[in-house]
């Protein structure tokens, strides 16, 4: 068994939370505990999965053995409210087979129930009964985290957004940094979408290294948390053979000329009706 040897990000609440992580979502729940399994083998240290993905149950399996993978699920749109999110978060871990996350997020702010601030209440009171370490949210916009600040005073430690090359969200990024919080990228490779991308190809040739590393390892040289999703074990590994090379400045220059304005992949937050 490996252990994660990858660099760290230090949470706002003094929590440490490894940069490389494996996505689970749309990983089949029958294959999910095999997949984790070989990816911690392969050292990833950290796993994202969600209570809508439908696989909890095998992301406990593959971490009942190993406390020091750092595990981070959400709360589902439909269970927002202060009581509904406290059941939701006592049906997660029972599924996970914990007795605590290390990272619980409200997964949208789904602004249409007009429920996220009772629901970051009782994300508070997990963290303050000791029953998750970390708190934060996903898919916030700069409102959204303003609103949650002013009315509860507690800042998240991480929002988990839509990221990658093409889709860079400096306004929001600038926000975080501004305020302490870690920057997630969810879709970090857009999905797969990137690849044909003419200068990830030439900073891919330079290194010796394929276009999915180049991207990961701008996540990881921007100071972002990255997730990574893939079942194939030749991606698993791909993915996460990024620690014995760095992208230097031009380099990282070129790629923030990559982006572009309507980049987005994913369901703006902002008008998602789920
Ligand atoms: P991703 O950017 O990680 O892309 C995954 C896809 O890219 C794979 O299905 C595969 O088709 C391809 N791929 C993976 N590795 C590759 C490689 N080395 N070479 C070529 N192709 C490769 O996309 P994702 O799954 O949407 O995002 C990753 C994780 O982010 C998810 O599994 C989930 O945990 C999280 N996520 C969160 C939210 C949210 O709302 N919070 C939304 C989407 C995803």
């Amino acid at each position: 068994m490996a252990d994660y040897k990858g660099p760290t990000i230090r949470l706002h609440d003094g929590a440490d939370m490894p940069q490389l992580g494996l996505g689970v979502w749309q990983t089949p729940s029958e294959e999910t505990a095999e997949v984790v399994r070989t990816a911690i083998d392969m050292g990833y240290g950290a796993v994202d999965t969600a209570s809508i993905y439908g696989n909890e149950e095998g992301v406990g399996a593959a971490v009942a053995d190993r406390p020091d993978i750092f595990v981070t699920t959400k709360l589902w749109n439909a269970d927002q409210g202060y009581d509904a999110a406290l059941r939701a978060f006592d049906a997660s871990i029972a599924r996970l087979g914990r007795d605590t996350v290390d990272l619980y997020l409200i997964h949208w702010p789904s602004p249409h129930r007009d429920l996220y601030v009772p629901s970051w209440k009782a994300l508070i009171r997990l963290k303050q009964e000791g029953r998750v370490r970390s708190i934060g949210v996903s898919n916030f916009g700069v409102d959204h985290l303003q609103r949650i600040i002013d009315e509860t005073g507690e800042v998240p430690t991480v929002n988990q957004i839509e990221l990658h090359p093409r889709f860079q969200q400096r306004e929001l990024r600038a926000f975080h940094a501004a305020h302490g919080i870690a920057t997630e990228s969810w879709s970090p490779l857009g999905k797969g979408t990137l690849f044909d991308d003419p200068v990830l190809g030439a900073i891919a040739r330079r290194h010796g290294k394929t276009s999915a590393q180049i991207v990961l390892r701008w996540h990881i040289d921007s100071g972002l948390i990255v997730i990574p999703k893939s079942t194939r074990v030749e991606r698993l590994h791909e993915n996460s053979d990024l620690f014995d090379f760095a992208l230097d400045a031009g380099e990282m220059a070129q790629i923030a000329r990559i982006d572009l304005i309507d980049g987005r992949g994913g369901p703006d937050p902002l008008s998602a009706g789920f």
